[in-house]
């Protein structure tokens, strides 16, 4: 059989391009791509073996990854011991692209580009796991040998330059693995170097824990293992520094910063595991787009068992990278099945509780003051990539996660310094005034919007903070919530609220005529009206029912709706008697002069619903203002 022309799929050739015709300062990464690739397909022949007596052989006692340099021909071979592929894995996997991320991946790049830096474009690479075309950054033509493990399996050549087409033919291994050759680009023979690989693979693979040998063809010496090969993970937490684990950490997840936190600990007892887990400083891109695999990788004595341990961790957890070893899980079990084995679910809450912890610990008030703003600011970093997964979980959670989440919920409220100051709800409980007995807060598109509302006014007057939620999952977390340390958490413009009136009286209208025709005026469009002890400046303002759902879920609810069918909350109409509007209105109503007094209690609805951006026909309210106004026109032309 002779070598067979095909096509790249559209998808893979726009990668390539971007791949071919830019110059990135870190080309190196590709060895980083080729070398974990290689890595994976000896992990995966490790797993198989378990069960398997079958396979194709390695042809070496050592398994492990080797490279290897022609400084005459220039070329870079990468060879691996590994799992292989069969030819229809080879048209899958090297010529069309598994993952959905390409196009985030181009668009990311082109931003970059045109903000002239392209810079964390090599990084993105790795992250978006479209690793193996990445050796087209250094190679004008890459040539791949390899045997699929599966005994029935023919041994495959493939061969591209990188344009539009790859040749797929039969190949010459004999036993299992495969070997990629690279032929350097003229601009790239830098790479043919074996001092100069090796220290690629320390700075980035130095924690693959297979061993990873560097020779130059046809040398005499031997070949030179370049990274340790430990697995960092299984090592005691003391004899890992941070130097250590960060690098592990990139080399793992293919970020370029450094994780925000790092817990590593060892269990010996009931059950034996060791876990390495990971919270970056900021989203992957791929956080909130759903049906990808998340979860850390899983480990049974060493071998991998997946890349992704789905349901080890909570969904709201996914945030969290790692590894997770343990002695107790046998090889056999389901990648399928993780949620479900017992012994993995007990590690599973096991990890979560020490997530949770360990965030804690960044917030708690101990150590010397440097320590503690680094710490908070390291919180911090973390609640604004997170802290909407974070509100997430304590919804979805149940009583006892939810007692060890409250203390990590951040929040912003009124009286925060320059508007971003975020505080814990113990930090609010400690600032509380004496007379205070409950924690106010209020749910709103925005900050702007929720100091905007009227129903704060009573707040400022007696100087008590109030939390602005303003991101939609606050609603649903804010539900879940009753009390914090004994005080209860009370939304300020929901239900009738027991404030003291400290203001007598005498200088108010008497509202007993008032509220029962207003009520009926507006019959149909709200529950009810009645007094406010809310309002110092304004004349009225729109509040929740105890029983309706909020304005500001009826917004959400209706964003993510567009407008189709939606529980409209009745709502209650609260008016100021203290205010002179509602004094005059007081006044007409009395007096009999309607026609004065229904178009300016209209008006007064319409107000309050365009305070708290509930004004569905901006229209009619054009129409009302319009008639006030000609109405004084006439009467100021006439007096
Ligand atoms: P990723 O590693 O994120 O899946 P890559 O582009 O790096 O993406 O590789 C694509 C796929 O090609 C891999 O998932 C794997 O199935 C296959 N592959 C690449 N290199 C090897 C190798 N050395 N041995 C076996 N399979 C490989
Ligand atoms: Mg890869």
């Amino acid at each position: 059989m002779s070598a067979v022309e095909h096509g790249f799929k559209a998808e893979v050739q726009q990668l390539l391009d971007l791949m071919i015709h830019s110059i990135y300062s870190d080309r190196e990464v590709f060895l980083r791509e080729l070398v974990s690739n290689a890595a994976d397909a000896l992990d995966k022949v490790r797993f198989l073996e378990v069960t398997r007596s079958d396979l194709v052989g390695a042809g070496t006692e050592t398994p492990g990854v080797r490279v290897e340099i022609d400084a005459d021909a220039k070329t870079v071979t990468i060879e691996d011991d590994g799992v292989g592929m069969t030819e229809d894995e080879v048209v899958q996997y090297l010529g069309t692209i598994a993952h959905s991320g390409t196009k985030e991946f181009a668009k990311k790049l082109a931003e970059a580009r045109q903000e002239g830096t392209d810079e964390g474009a090599p990084d993105l690479i790795g992250q978006f796991g479209i690793g193996f075309y990445s050796a087209f950054m250094v190679a004008r033509q890459v040539d791949v040998q390899t045997r699929s493990a599966e005994p029935d399996a023919k041994p495959v050549a493939w061969s591209s330059e990188g344009a539009g087409t790859y040749t797929l033919g039969e190949g010459d291994r004999e036993h299992r693995g495969t070997r990629i050759t690279l032929h350097l680009r003229s601009d790239a023979d830098e790479f043919a170097d074996k001092g100069r690989l090796s220290s690629i693979i320390r700075k980035y693979s130095n924690f693959v824990s297979w061993p990873i040998l560097v020779g130059d063809a046809g040398s005499e010496e031997a070949p030179d293992q370049a990274n340790e090969g430990k697995a960092l993970w299984r090592m005691r937490p003391s004899e890992v520094d941070d130097e250590q684990a960060n690098a592990f950490y990139k080399q793992l997840s293919g970020d370029w910063e450094d994780p925000a936190l790092t817990v590593h600990f060892k269990v010996d007892t009931p059950l034996q595991y060791s876990a390495m887990l990971f919270v970056p400083r900021r989203q992957p891109y791929n956080l909130f787009i759903p049906n990808i695999d998340r979860g850390p990788r899983l480990y049974a004595k060493r071998v991998l068992i997946t890349e992704h341990a789905k349901g080890l961790l909570p969904d709201w957890m996914r945030f969290v990278s790692g590894v997770v070893d343990s002695e107790d899980i046998s090889l056999n079990v389901s990648r399928e099945m993780v949620q479900q084995t017992p012994v993995l679910q007990k590690i599973g809450e096991a990890l979560q509780k020490r997530v949770i912890k360990e965030l804690g610990r960044l917030l708690a008030k101990k150590g010397d003051e440097e320590t503690q703003q680094k710490n908070r600011e390291t919180y911090e970093t973390i609640w604004e990539a997170f802290g909407t997964l974070i509100k997430e979980g304590y919804y979805h959670s149940g009583p006892d996660t939810r007692d060890r989440l409250k203390d990590l919920l951040l929040f912003n409220t009124r009286a925060a310094e320059d508007g971003d100051e975020l505080i814990t709800l113990a930090e609010y409980v400690e600032e509380m005034e004496e007379d205070q007995d409950a924690i106010w807060y209020i749910t709103a598109e925005s900050r702007e919007a929720a100091l905007r509302n009227p129903s704060l006014e009573a707040f400022d007057k007696k100087g008590w903070d109030v939390l602005l939620l303003t991101d939609p999952v606050d609603e649903w977390m804010i539900s879940a919530f009753s009390e914090f340390e004994g005080k209860p958490l009370k939304s300020v413009s929901r239900g009738e609220l027991e404030l003291d009136d400290e203001d007598d009286d005498t200088d108010k209208a008497d509202l007993t005529g008032l509220l029962p025709w207003m009520e009926e005026t507006l019959s149909g469009r709200v529950a009810g009206v009645r007094k406010s002890v809310r309002l110092t400046d304004s004349a009225a303002v729109l509040v929740d029912s105890d029983d309706g759902i909020s304005s500001n879920m009826e917004r959400i609810l209706k964003q993510a709706n567009q407008g189709g069918m939606m529980p409209s909350s009745r709502r209650i109409l609260e008016i100021n008697p203290g205010h002179p509007l509602i004094k005059n209105l007081a006044a007409l109503q009395e007096k009999g002069a309607m026609e004065v007094a229904a178009p300016l209690t209209e008006l007064l609805l319409d107000e309050a619903r365009l305070l708290d951006g509930s004004l569905d026909e901006p229209a009619a309210m054009g129409k009302r203002v319009q008639a006030l106004l000609e109405r004084v026109a006439e009467q100021a032309v006439q007096g």
